[in-house]
């Protein structure tokens, strides 16, 4: 079930500053779902994931893994912008995890696609894995037991990252290739 967004969440001070809760979008019984960060500006007016720069990249790299968007779901791990952007704190972490959690459950993913080092760390910490940056981890599949569900976890690198640090986007473009490969592998995700 979807969170009612007729009742506004001010579980944590993000309340006060964002715009708009960004819960998500795509096929909410989608097989592969995508993990972000956190709104950023354009998220946060449109209340949208993903719909800014590091969104239209996200789309490109999408079709290098032979997915289009409404096929998917993505959400983030906090479901409002910190301002200007900032890094999600602890605290707001907690509040938003059971959100998350929510979602992970109605969705029933087959595989799961952290994109970047906090979506990573989360999972991998509610999985009992042990973190130790997205560059170690990146392009490598995990097959887990996340909150009563088996999964597939599947980190990368954030899109964001490729945008300020051009060796990135090669690194994400194989990643997407890789996903492609192992979602050929897993099932017939690809359409
Ligand atoms: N960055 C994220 O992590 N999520 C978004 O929705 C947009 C940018």
């Amino acid at each position: 079930m979807r969170r009612d967004l007729t009742e506004p969440c001010a579980k944590c001070h993000l309340s006060q500053t964002r715009k708009t809760i960004v819960i998500g979008e795509g096929n909410e019984h989608a097989q592969v779902m995508f993990i972000g960060e956190a709104p950023g500006y354009y998220e946060d007016v449109e209340g949208r994931p993903f719909v800014g720069a590091a969104g239209k990249f996200l789309n490109e790299l999408l079709s290098e893994a032979g997915l289009k968007r409404a096929d998917v779901y993505i959400t983030n791990v906090l479901k409002c912008r910190p301002p200007n952007n900032r890094e999600p704190l602890p605290d707001e972490i907690e509040k938003c995890t059971p959100c998350l959690e929510e979602q992970i459950k109605s969705t029933k993913p087959k595989i799961i696609i952290t994109l970047g080092n906090y979506a990573t760390g989360f999972i991998f910490s509610k999985v009992g894995l042990q973190f130790n940056g997205i560059t170690r981890h990146h392009g490598r599949a995990h097959e887990v037991l996340l909150i009563g569900l088996n999964v597939h976890v599947y980190p990368t690198f954030h899109p964001a990252s490729a945008l300020y640090h051009g060796e990135y986007r090669q690194l994400l473009v194989n990643d997407f290739r890789s996903l492609r490969n192992l979602l050929l592998g897993t099932d017939s995700f690809v359409h």
